[in-house]
C-alpha cells in the first residue's frame, strides 16, 4: 500500500514528495473539504448536508457539500467527486450512492494527494478508501428484528407469528448488513417454527426495495396482502428505515387490515408521531449530529497531520481491502422510551411529550 501510495502522489505538486516520511503529512488549516452525499433518500442526509456545511466552517475549513440528483443519481456523484478533485480538495467524505461505482473516482482523489472517508456506506471494491464511519449497522438490524418478536410477544404472548422481511436498496452496502443483523436475531425463531415468514420470500434479494424508495415498498406490501394475507392475520414486519416503514403501514391501513408490529430507522420525525400515536413501533436513533461531529474529527486529525481515531480494524472489508473504521453505538426507541432517548435532541424531544 506504501508503494502504491508513493507512485500516485508525485502528480505536480512542488513540495510534496510523497508519504516518505509516515503517514500524513497534514494539510493548510483553510483547506478545501469535499462532501458528496446521495440523493435525499431519508431525513438523515437532509440533515447531514447543512451539519457538514455548518462544522466545517466552524473548523475554519472551505466546504463543497453536494447531493446526487433524485434519478441519475450514480453519474451525478461520480461528477461531483471529480469536480472536488479538480478544485484540489484535501478530503473527500462521501455517502455513497452506489456502493460499487466509484472505485474510478477515489482513486484519482488519492492520485491527487486527496484522502477519502466513506461516510454511513461503505464504499466497495476500491483500495483508495482510507477511513470509514458510520453507526454500528449491524447492531442496527440486531436491534430491529430484537424489537420486532418484543413487539408481537407483547401483543399476543405466544406464537407462531406471521411476519414479513423488507430490505434496503441492494446498491447500498449497509442493506445487507442491517439485513444479516435482523436476522441473526430471527432466524433462530423462524428455524423453530414460532416465526413464520407466510409468503416465504425470505431471501435479501425479494425483499429488497430498489433506491429506498417509498413507493416501492409501499407497492411490495400491497402484493403481499393480496397473496398472502387474504384471510391470514400479519403479526408484524420487518422494515428497514422508517420512510419504507410508514409506506408499509399506509399499505396496511389502505387495505382495512390492523397495524402489525413494524420497525425502523432514523427517528425521522413522521415516525416519532407515529411511534407516540401507537402506529409503527420502532426505530432507531442514529443521531446524525454525532455522526457528522465524528466525520469532521477525523478530518481535523488528517489536518493537523494525526492518524484519525478509529474503533473497528476487523468488521468492514470491502472485497479489497479491510477499512479502519469508527462505529458508533445505535438506540432502539420505542414509545416507553423516546422521551429518554430524544431528551436532548430540540426537534425530537419535544414530539414525546
Ligand atoms: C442509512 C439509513 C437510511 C438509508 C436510506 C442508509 O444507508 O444508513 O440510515 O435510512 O440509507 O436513506
Amino acid at each position: 500500500a506504501l508503494a502504491l501510495t508513493a507512485t500516485a502522489c508525485g502528480s505536480g505538486r512542488d513540495g510534496d514528495s510523497g508519504g516518505s516520511k509516515g503517514e500524513t503529512k497534514g494539510f493548510a488549516a483553510d483547506s478545501l473539504i469535499g462532501v458528496a452525499l446521495p440523493s435525499k433518500t431519508s431525513e438523515n442526509w437532509v440533515l447531514a448536508g447543512d451539519l457538514f456545511t455548518n462544522g466545517l466552517k466552524e473548523a475554519g475549513f472551505k466546504s463543497d457539500v453536494q447531493y446526487a440528483g433524485a434519478s441519475t443519481t450514480v453519474a451525478d456523484q461520480q461528477a461531483q467527486i471529480t469536480a472536488m478533485v479538480t478544485k484540489g480538495a484535501k478530503v473527500i467524505v462521501i455517502g455513497a450512492t452506489d456502493a460499487a461505482q466509484l472505485s474510478t473516482q477515489v482513486a484519482a482523489a488519492h492520485a491527487a494527494g486527496a484522502k477519502v472517508i466513506a461516510y454511513d456506506r461503505l464504499i466497495t471494491n476500491t483500495p483508495d478508501l482510507d477511513y470509514y464511519v458510520a453507526f454500528d449497522n449491524f447492531k442496527v438490524g440486531q436491534l430491529q428484528g430484537q424489537a420486532l418478536l418484543d413487539g408481537m410477544k407483547a401483543k399476543k404472548p405466544n406464537g407462531p407469528y406471521n411476519i414479513e422481511l423488507f430490505s434496503g436498496s441492494p446498491d447500498d452496502n449497509n442493506a445487507g448488513v442491517f439485513f444479516n443483523g435482523a436476522m441473526s436475531v430471527l432466524k433462530p425463531e423462524i428455524d423453530k417454527g414460532n416465526v413464520v415468514v407466510a409468503s416465504k420470500q425470505t431471501d435479501v434479494k425479494q425483499t429488497a426495495i430498489q433506491g429506498w424508495k417509498a413507493e416501492g415498498a409501499q407497492a411490495r406490501m400491497d402484493q403481499l396482502l393480496t397473496s398472502t394475507y387474504g384471510n391470514k392475520e400479519l403479526d408484524g414486519v420487518l422494515s428497514p428505515n422508517d420512510t419504507l416503514g410508514r409506506a408499509i403501514i399506509t399499505s396496511i391501513k389502505g387495505a382495512g387490515k390492523p397495524i402489525p408490529v413494524v420497525t425502523g430507522q432514523d427517528s425521522e420525525v413522521e415516525s416519532v408521531k407515529s411511534i407516540m400515536a401507537g402506529e409503527q413501533y420502532m426505530t432507531i436513533n442514529k443521531d446524525t449530529r454525532n455522526l457528522v461531529k465524528q466525520t469532521i474529527a477525523m478530518v481535523k486529525a488528517l489536518q493537523a497531520g494525526n492518524t484519525p481515531e478509529v474503533n473497528d480494524t476487523k468488521s468492514y472489508n470491502n472485497g479489497v481491502k479491510v477499512v479502519d473504521t469508527y462505529l458508533l453505538p445505535p438506540v432502539a426507541v420505542t414509545k416507553a422510551n423516546a422521551a429518554e432517548a430524544y431528551a436532548n435532541d430540540p426537534k425530537l424531544a419535544p414530539l414525546t411529550k
